[in-house]
């Protein structure tokens, strides 16, 4: 995002619409950080500007990563993905990704406002890569991989920011507790935030067994369940 400097009347009245602090006064001037800036079009679309002065110039590779993983109005152009991640967590009555003696996990970094550098995202990404899961292909961090087998992403995008980025993969179940373990490491070398998303199909009797890894490897669990109402069709046989 920039400024048309000849408009804008240095109001100030987009600065506390950025999530990530990018628009700043200097002097009697107000400019935007094209190094923080994650390009989510939220001060524009806010409508605050009294002259219109906020204008999107047009974004180049790897630039355009920004908007795709922070402006939801914008599909990612590869997997048409809109966003940061896939909705398969929340759909799986209808995929059947998830198989019993499996779990998936998604680690959303760079929520809530603090944003993420690719750098960080493939940190994590190689962290459970070396444990043996498996990428979600239609993810569109695992587009950016160039190896899937080691996490690694292209060069080029590890220094762009997002406001949030998404790691998603299965594993078999043993191998949850593991990675947990890996991830709770690996937070102590990243300079932003994550959140963990541990999916795994319901026993039977109601249990979950991803539970007691989660707690035990340290983190607070939040139950979420997601009740079929019937209108999912399965594409797939339960595994
Ligand atoms: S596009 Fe988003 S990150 Fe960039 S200045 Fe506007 S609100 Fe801030
Ligand atoms: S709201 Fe518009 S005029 Fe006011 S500081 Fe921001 S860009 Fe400038």
């Amino acid at each position: 995002m920039k400024i048309d400097e000849v408009l804008c009347t240095a109001c100030e009245q987009c600065i506390p619409y950025c999530p990530m602090g990018a628009i700043f006064l200097e002097g009697d001037m107000v400019k935007i950080s094209q190094d923080e800036c994650v390009e989510c079009d939220i001060c524009r679309r806010a409508g605050v500007c009294p002259v219109d002065a906020l204008y999107q110039p047009e974004l180049k590779w790897p630039r355009t990563l920004r908007s795709a993983f922070s402006n939801p109005l914008v599909s990612h152009p590869d997997t048409n993905v809109p966003g940061r991640g896939t909705e398969e967590m929340k759909t799986n009555e209808v995929t059947g990704r998830f198989r019993r003696g499996y779990a998936g996990i998604a680690v959303e970094l760079g929520r809530p406002g603090t944003g993420a550098r690719f750098y960080d995202v493939e940190k994590v990404a190689t962290a459970c890569a070396k444990l043996g899961v498996r990428f979600e292909p239609a993810n569109p961090v695992t587009f950016l991989m160039e190896d899937r087998r080691t996490g690694k992403l292209r060069p080029e995008v590890l220094n762009e920011k997002v406001l949030s980025a998404i790691v998603e993969f299965d594993l078999e179940l043993q191998k949850v507790p593991e990675v947990l373990k890996a991830l709770k490491e690996v937070a102590k070398e990243i300079d932003t935030v994550f959140s963990l998303d541990l999916v795994c199909r319901a026993e039977p009797d109601g249990s979950l067994p991803t539970v007691d890894a989660a707690k035990s490897a340290g983190f607070e669990v939040s139950l979420n369940g997601k009740t079929n109402v019937g209108l999912g069709r399965p594409l797939k046989e339960d595994g």
